[in-house]
């Protein structure tokens, strides 16, 4: 298998290929009811480069949805800017991918069914026997062969979601967008989740956004962590995690350098998770 080990992943990270550019990017939403204007996300510029897995982190309703948003083009910006691949962002396309929280798979279709509905709603050139072989393979990636005819009802969340990744990926995406994909899995299944995404990426290479609101998931699988605040969206800062690949074969979470990094985010979050614990 070509798996990239975490040297060769920091060398093409260092090469800074820019894959995802939002520059001074204001964006929110319209309220009909209420006729006015929500912003959501001010002045964010943050670059993505190709083959990078980075973290948004922040809390409930600070934009980290909209973010995804803009990046896949269901919202458009404000102001700024946002370029996928060099272009400006119009709308969504075939080189952007989405995993859901709530893992979005049609119930009245098989697993393999479910992974196959990207190639029905898009044209992507490919034959039949050429989307039978992409199915075959990320069911065989995510590790769930021998469940090509099983419904969704008869999965575990973690199931589920695997087969979520998979329908992601099958359509060879740049980027791989993950919207707190692992929120809903009981915490034991979430950690072998987030071993399991680290795997596949390596293999993959794919270029990742993923939004969590658990600092310990920021730090088991990001490149980088942008931490951002509330009302509106800002960006805090940005962080490295400079710990080796694949984290779970390296029990980072017992080295030091974890700690300092869960400690310099958590002086990030904390007043506004403890005036969240508050319910403000
Ligand atoms: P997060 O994903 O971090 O929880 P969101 O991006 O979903 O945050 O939301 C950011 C803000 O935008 C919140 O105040 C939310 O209520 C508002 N919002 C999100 N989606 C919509 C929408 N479709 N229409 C109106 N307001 C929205
Ligand atoms: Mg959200």
């Amino acid at each position: 298998m070509d798996l990239a080990t975490g040297q060769e992943r920091s060398e093409k990270t260092a090469m800074k290929e820019p894959v995802i550019v939002a520059k001074g990017l204001t964006v929110g939403y319209k309220l009909h009811r209420e006729r006015k204007l929500l912003t959501a996300l001010r002045d964010i510029t943050l670059t993505v480069n190709r083959g990078e897995f980075v973290c948004l982190l922040g809390p409930s309703g600070c934009g980290k949805t909209t973010f995804i948003n803009a990046i896949s083009g269901i919202v458009l910006p404000w102001e700024g800017t946002m370029e996928v691949n060099g272009a400006p962002v119009t709308g969504p396309g075939p080189d952007r991918a989405m995993v859901f929280q709530d893992y979005a798979l049609m119930p009245w279709r098989t697993v393999e069914a479910n992974i196959r509905m990207p190639f029905q709603f898009q044209k992507m050139g490919l034959s039949d026997e050429e989307i039978d072989a992409r199915i075959a393979r990320y069911l065989e990636l995510v590790d769930l062969r021998g469940f090509e005819k099983s419904y969704p009802y008869e999965l575990s969340g973690g199931m589920k979601q695997r087969v979520g990744i998979a329908r992601a990926l099958a359509t060879e995406p740049t980027i791989l967008l993950a919207d707190e994909p692992f929120a809903a899995i009981d915490a034991m299944t979430r950690e072998a989740m987030q071993s399991e995404l680290e795997r596949i990426v390596m293999e993959t290479r794919q270029t990742v956004v993923f939004i969590t609101h658990s600092i310990d998931e920021a730090i088991t699988l990001g490149d980088r962590i942008a931490v951002i605040s509330r009302r509106p969206g800002r960006i805090k800062e940005v962080l490295d995690v400079n710990l080796p690949r694949p984290r779970f074969d390296h029990d980072v979470k017992s080295l030091p350098e974890y700690a300092d990094i869960r400690e310099r985010i958590w002086d990030l979050v904390k007043d506004e998770a403890l005036s969240g614990a508050h319910g403000d």
